[in-house]
């Protein structure tokens, strides 16, 4: 298969689940480091903490839900949710966390590095998709940054992520959408929610 230089070909852990994220860029995404308690129990629900830094966070690049497909293993793919708010997707066939995405009308799907193959095109992570830009939610980090953390958002990085998704927004770059049906809305598989308690077990295990 040829792909675009701006493609990035995504690949769950075990090869299943693949997919394509179109107009990879720097500029038409936005990367960041999140250590919020959500983000590490999704992690720890899957069993799978090499997803985290040291200090427990994730890195995420933010894009348009719409430049992602699925080209294979798509009935592999699953929902999880904390909240009615977040739908966090994951593989079936080796728990790879793949992304998150907040209901069928935000255009964002915030990518999870670990469903990036950019391996595969022989360039790191930051070549691909330039440095985090930010770090968010350290209050919940469960050690120590680590050295190479990017800073906390400044007000002009917050004004640049909002004036990126308004963009997209304006653009319809959320649709089509592979994580939710374009006609119905419904997400592609049932979410499954966590209770309080259960989200509780995730965070003090570990
Ligand atoms: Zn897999
Ligand atoms: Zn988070």
């Amino acid at each position: 298969m040829t792909l675009d230089p701006k493609d990035l070909p995504l690949r769950c852990r075990c090869g299943r689940v693949r997919g394509v994220a179109s107009e990879i860029a720097p500029y038409t995404g936005f990367r960041f480091v999140c250590y919020c308690q959500d983000c590490q129990a999704f992690a720890r629900f899957l069993e799978w903490r090499d997803v985290l830094d040291t200090a427990g966070g994730t890195d995420i690049f933010q894009m348009p839900m719409g430049r992602v497909k699925f080209t294979a293993g798509k009935d592999a793919v699953r929902c999880l949710c904390f909240s009615s708010k977040v739908f966090r997707w994951y593989t079936d066939c080796c728990r790879t966390p793949i992304g998150n995405t907040a209901g069928p009308r935000f255009p964002v799907v915030g990518l999870i590095h670990s469903f990036m193959g950019h391996d595969a095109v022989g360039r790191s992570r930051d070549e691909v998709l330039g440095a985090p830009l930010c770090r968010i939610y350290e209050s919940s980090a469960v050690g120590p940054l680590p050295p190479n953390a990017p800073a906390p958002p400044s007000l002009s990085l917050f004004a640049l992520r909002a004036s990126r998704i308004l963009g997209w927004w304006l653009r319809g770059l959320g649709r089509p959408t592979p994580f939710f049906d374009d006609h119905t809305n419904a997400p592609l598989s049932v979410p499954r929610v966590l209770t309080p308690s259960e989200r509780a077990t995730l965070l003090f295990r570990g």
